[in-house]
């Protein structure tokens, strides 16, 4: 098998993780202790546990036996201690808005609800920093933190918790500027195998102490712990914000005008691409009239002169690419539209052809790269007559195809999951990534093998010898 090669494994390796072996006697041992522990935030009902299972992606849900409502650290090493005793699965649950199964349970297991974990443990203004508990969500925390002139960028488009975006080192339209979770998690508390709570870092902006734990947890997936606080950098909100729409003749025009826009060295906030029939289904979803055609979405952030410097600036770039219709706008209501279509955009592709699965992509490829990476991508599509829109953060060479499949019917799923092997095979060969942003999960496990290779079993040493019974979110990332 060459470099990025998967040949007909990608469902079929699903259906390998639906069997995995389970500590019966332990988890009806965890339980019982759980629940005369616990009581009421102790629950097995079948609607709580399929609502710990996946919500948001075609991977069929796997139910835990039981969801755990947690609300302290000290809590969290207590349940640790007892699943490590009794060698019962744990899989930490932030909002459960994950693509991937990362929240599903084949080996069985306790759900640790981490939601009511959602306190702003400290705010360091004079620092740009923060720690929060890992329950809380982005849009908590932003509201949290409206008066202090501060706010914290990364925006997956759903409302995810500030512990699942460190877990899945989430990023969204905000990268391109501010970078992933890889770069704005300062530390985490973790309670990692046998209950025992480490901190991975203080809060001083650069540190050179030893391994860095703190990007070992980021992006885990928590195959490694549970996160029981995150330290974050925060930005000024700045003073002026714009945004924009810019329409091309082709995705070709667009995508370039985003490679030029990045090595120009425009320092743009947002820059997101969405193919013509993405721009009909926001069109429609979100009540919008734009051009149905490849379409930039655009956000610039500085003072008044350095906006409107970098808008003109991006502006001839786009009439270099054909495009003349770029229009912005720094009116707040406008933006706040033009984003929410954005952030919803998933909603929009669904509805597009209601019934349907979705299968959401998450290739990254260099910037060099993107346009003919798209370009490909968009050809292998209408070759195979498939009906799958394409949006994405271009400005970081990522981007998301939603292709909607009939996940009753073999030969449609057998067309999606060829695409999806040919599109991941494609981003590989252009040295990119099978996943910008979204992880590994389960969907993205024989992805993960022909992209790093032997990397790969160094990363089963590690997780072996952090936690020997693998007891953290088992059969994620690796089976
Ligand atoms: C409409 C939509 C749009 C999206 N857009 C983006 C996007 O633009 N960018 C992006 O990056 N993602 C995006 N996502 C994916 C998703 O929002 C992210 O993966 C997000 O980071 C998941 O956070 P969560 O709180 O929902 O975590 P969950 O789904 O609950 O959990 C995710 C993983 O983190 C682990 N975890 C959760 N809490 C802890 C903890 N305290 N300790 C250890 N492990 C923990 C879980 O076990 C699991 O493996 C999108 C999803 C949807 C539905």
């Amino acid at each position: 098998m060459t470099r990025g090669e998967v040949k007909g494994t990608f469902f079929v390796a699903l259906k390998a993780i639906k069997a995995g072996p389970r500590n019966e006697d332990g988890i009806a041992v965890v339980k019982a202790l759980l629940a005369a522990r616990f009581a009421e935030r102790f629950q097995t009902g079948e609607a709580i546990r399929a609502q710990h299972a996946n919500t948001t992606t075609y991977i069929p849900a796997q139910l835990p036996d039981a969801v755990v409502f947690l609300e302290s650290a000290a809590e969290v090493r207590e349940i640790v201690a007892i699943a490590s005793e009794h060698r019962v699965p744990l899989i930490p649950f932030g909002a459960g808005s994950s693509l991937e199964g990362h929240v599903n349970a084949p080996y069985g297991g306790i759900s640790v609800d981490m939601t009511r974990m959602n306190r702003v443990l400290a705010v360091n203004a004079e620092d740009l920093d923060c720690t929060v508990e890992p329950g809380v969500t982005r849009e908590e925390l932003n509201v949290y933190l409206r008066d202090t002139g501060l706010f914290f960028p990364i925006d997956p488009g759903a409302n995810a918790s500030i512990g699942g975006m460190t877990s899945t080192r989430a990023s969204g339209t905000n990268a391109v500027r501010y970078g992933t979770m890889k770069e704005n998690v300062l530390a985490v508390t973790a309670v990692v195998a046998g209950g025992r709570e480490i901190r991975t870092a203080h809060r001083a902006r650069k540190s050179s102490a030893g391994y860095d734990l703190t990007r070992l947890f980021v992006g885990a997936e928590g195959t490694l712990g549970i996160i029981t606080s995150i330290t974050l950098r925060l930005q000024g909100i700045p003073e002026v914000i714009s945004g924009g729409v810019c329409p091309f003749p082709t995705i070709a025009d667009a995508c370039n005008a985003v490679i030029l826009t990045i090595q120009s060295g425009i320092p743009v906030a947002r820059i997101e691409f969405l193919d013509a029939l993405q721009m009909k289904a926001c069109n429609a979803y979100s009540g919008l009239h734009y051009e149905e055609t490849p379409t930039l979405f655009l956000e610039f952030h500085g003072n008044a002169e350095s906006v409107e410097l970098q808008s003109r600036h991006f502006a001839e770039i786009a009439s270099e690419f054909g495009s003349t219709g770029f229009i912005w706008t720094t009116n707040p209501e406008e933006r706040a539209q033009l984003w929410k279509a954005r952030h919803n955009a998933y909603w929009a592709q669904k509805s597009l052809m209601p019934g349907r699965a979705i299968l959401a992509t998450d290739v990254c490829v260099p910037i060099s790269r993107l346009a003919d990476c798209v370009a490909a991508t968009h050809e292998d599509i209408a070759a195979h007559g498939l009906i799958a829109p394409i949006v994405g953060h271009a400005g970081d060479g990522n981007f998301h195809v939603g292709l909607l499949f009939d996940d009753k019917d073999a030969a449609d799923v057998a067309r999606a999951e060829a695409f999806v092997e040919r599109l991941n095979a494609r981003a590989l060969s252009m040295d990119g990534t099978c996943t910008g942003e979204h992880g590994i999960g389960q969907g993205k496990m024989p992805f993960l093998a022909a992209e790093l290779g032997d990397a790969v079993d160094l990363m089963r040493q590690i997780k072996h010898s952090l936690d020997p019974d693998n007891i953290f979110n088992p059969g994620k990332i690796f089976a």
